[in-house]
């Protein structure tokens, strides 16, 4: 992690801010423990000779020159925001089965950009969000999203910088992180690749969904195989479940009541998130924390989730919620209310590469979900060791994408699946 540098400001200012910590701390028998710390948190990320002496200086004139989109396999869509400075900013807008109309989105938005300094990122973002009239929704912030992580990867990538140094980071040394797991054969080959936290779904029974008052064959299935994967996590592992706000108050409580002695990570999305009051109820009635946040948007979206005490872990999606400019200010929000973040990530490496920016800059981060670490698609891709990434050290969002790789994966017409209950054909949640 630590770079070697001749840099004179910066070795005086390590030194500096090594000698502050352990005075403020009064710590002079555990010194040599401090100044391990100190130097790990503080030491300076120094770009090599030759990209420093490409980098822009602070007034030259840097504009947008074009934005180009990319559909991706298995469902994503990566966008790349050229300049004038040969800087390539990446992002990740996109709504899960909506790709071309967040295509179309991005296209309308490319108007504005087209010219514009990429560095006023926070000023861009109010202006996409604002100009619009009929602010949010899922497909305008996604795009707004995969714009927002474009840019600071562009202003990153200029100042030679991982996006946290701009955001007062790193608020820590490496960043934990969970994987999927439906059997305890997932559980054991996730653990084999480092992996120590997990999250699955209620099981089914007989594969079908569940009803809004289920019976007690439903519930006692759901609990038997979350035990079976509990045990297999293990006491010192952590074991999530997803409801995907698809199961109805009354299964809710039901289900929570059978899981509860098994110390869930968290009770994700279980209800509908729009459902806040009864959710509010919900986290009364359990020790366990209740989370969710993927399908909601911006502060404004947050705000009611907090102040009714619905969850203590939320979830946004930096790809849905409004980027890393408005992630980090819902991490303020929470903070606020002593709750923490657990970043959303269904999707690619440029949204997971956004998410451990945003951990490396928030003192409340939980854990990051992710389902690919970039392998086939970036150059480097994410290692996992001990449960943890390493905090990325690369310029921007650290991340290059292998373009040569990606061949193969360019192009998808993903669809959200449609789901009827087996009984009655009516519709339901998945
Ligand atoms: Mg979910």
């Amino acid at each position: 992690m630590k770079q070697e540098t001749d840099n004179t400001p910066d070795l005086q200012r390590r030194e500096l801010l090594k000698t502050t910590a352990a005075a403020t701390l009064g710590l002079t028998a555990a010194a040599s423990a401090t100044e391990a710390h100190a130097e790990e948190i503080v030491a300076p990320r120094v770009a090599p000779p030759e990209i420093a002496q490409q980098r822009p200086r602070a007034k030259e004139i840097v504009k947008i020159t074009k934005l180009e989109t990319l559909l991706v396999k298995p469902r994503w869509m990566f966008l790349k925001i050229h300049t004038s400075a040969g800087v390539i900013g990446l992002g990740e807008p996109i709504t899960e089965g909506r790709a071309l109309t967040c295509q179309t989105a991005i296209k309308e938005i490319e108007p504005y950009l087209i010219g514009k300094d990429p560095r006023a990122v926070t000023h861009h973002w109010q202006a996409i969000y604002r100009h619009a009239f009929y602010r949010g929704g899922p497909i305008l912030t996604s795009a707004l999203s995969g714009i927002d992580m474009a840019l600071w990867d562009i202003k990153g990538k200029l100042l030679d910088v991982p996006v946290y140094e701009l955001l007062g980071g790193p608020t820590r040394q490496r960043i934990r992180v969970y994987s999927h797991a439906r059997t305890v054969e997932d559980i054991r080959a996730a653990k084999a690749r480092g992996f120590t936290a997990f999250k699955t779904g209620p099981a089914k029974l007989n594969d079908r969904f569940s009803r809004p008052v289920d019976n007690m064959a439903y519930v006692e299935n759901v609990e038997k195989k979350f035990a079976e994967l509990k045990e297999a996590v293990g006491k010192d592992g952590d074991l999530g479940i997803d409801f995907h706000g698809s199961i109805q108050p009354g299964t809710a409580k039901l289900l929570m009541h059978a899981l509860d002695k098994y110390q869930p990570y968290f009770y994700e999305e279980i209800i509908n998130c729009q459902n806040v009051d009864v959710m509010a109820e919900l986290a009364k009635q359990t020790h366990i924390p209740i989370a969710t946040g993927e399908r909601i948007f911006t502060k404004w979206g947050f705000r009611e989730i907090l102040e009714k005490h619905a969850a203590i872990i939320l979830q946004p999606d930096l790809c849905h919620a409004g980027g890393i400019t408005e992630v980090r200010l819902i991490a303020g929000m929470a903070e606020a209310y002593y709750a923490n973040i657990a970043p959303h990530n269904p999707l690619g490496p440029i949204s997971l590469a956004a998410g451990l920016q945003i951990a490396a800059s928030i003192p409340n981060f939980l854990c990051q979900e992710q389902v690919s670490l970039g392998d086939g698609y970036i150059k480097n891709p994410f290692k996992v060791r001990e449960g943890y990434i390493d905090l990325p050290t690369g310029p921007g969002l650290g991340i290059e994408l292998d373009d040569e790789a990606m061949k193969d994966k360019i192009g998808h017409d993903w669809k959200n699946q449609e789901s009827y209950d087996a009984d009655d054909g009516s519709v339901v949640d998945w």
